[in-house]
């Protein structure tokens, strides 16, 4: 028998967070990972890998994939070499029916930049879920994984419009809408109660789903007497909302 393990979401930010293995953000995850059991293995459901069917990494050895474009070379050169879990797929496939474990899919940026992070030594064995139907009922069907001793983590971005980021510094002061919506945002997290439909500026905030979605599959595998917990606060580039929390 396994302690259940928390669950987890993170704000991955822009894909140079990955190399920010000293920043605060950083820190705070990996400052929460030695708070809990080691887990026997993690389950990631990230932004950047979306499917019509569900869809699962079946791979030993997932190599990672660069999703990305123009950035410095040495993000091109960031290895994680964690195992896959094959055993992990098979029953991620028994829990959410007719799921297809795909052998060749690595990892995208939006999974293995947090796990860098918290997890450097890469020894605990990852397998990625692809978002695909409801993020809702993919969190409720995920859920038992946690009391298997598996980590679920989903990884998005709680204020995500690439075209209101403010380049001029990642330091740049942050935009009234955007703090505006990331404060409701937080107070809906701790009442475990998120409708995007109250929320003030949602259309810019989420102007499209999918880096939303992994906190509603991490919010929806909360079982009966569980709490929201931050695990980090701030923004990159005036609008990218990095706010990180846990379901225990
Ligand atoms: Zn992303």
């Amino acid at each position: 028998m396994h302690a259940r393990v928390p669950a987890l979401f993170v704000s991955h930010g822009a894909p140079t967070t990955a190399l920010q293995t000293e920043g605060e953000f950083a820190r705070a995850l990996r400052a929460f990972a030695a708070r809990m059991p080691r887990p026997r293995a993690i389950a990631i459901v990230s932004a950047h890998w979306e499917s019509r069917d569900p869809r699962v990494t079946g791979s030993a050895a997932p190599l990672l994939i660069y999703d990305f474009g123009g950035f410095a070379p040495e993000l091109y050169q960031v290895r994680y070499p964690c195992p896959g879990s094959p055993d992990l797929a098979r029953r991620i496939a028994e829990l959410v029916p007719g799921t297809v474990i795909d052998p060749r899919r690595g990892l995208d940026h939006g999974a293995w930049t947090p796990l860098r992070l918290m997890y450097p030594d890469a020894e605990v064995p990852v397998v990625q879920v692809a978002l695909a139907g409801d993020p809702r009922a993919l969190g409720r069907a995920l859920a038992p994984l946690r009391d298997e001793g598996v980590l679920l983590i989903g990884s998005g971005g709680a204020v995500h419009n690439l075209r209101r980021i403010d380049l001029s510094a990642e330091t740049a002061p942050v935009q009234a809408w955007a703090s505006e919506f990331d404060d409701w945002l937080a107070k809906s997290i701790e009442s475990l109660d998120v409708d995007l439909s109250r929320a003030p500026g949602a259309r810019l905030a989420a102007p499209t789903l999918e880096h939303f979605e992994p906190l509603l599959v991490v919010l929806a595998s909360a079982q009966p007497g569980e709490r929201a917990t931050p695990v980090f606060e701030g923004f990159q580039y005036g609008t990218l909302s990095m706010r990180s929390f846990a379901i225990q």
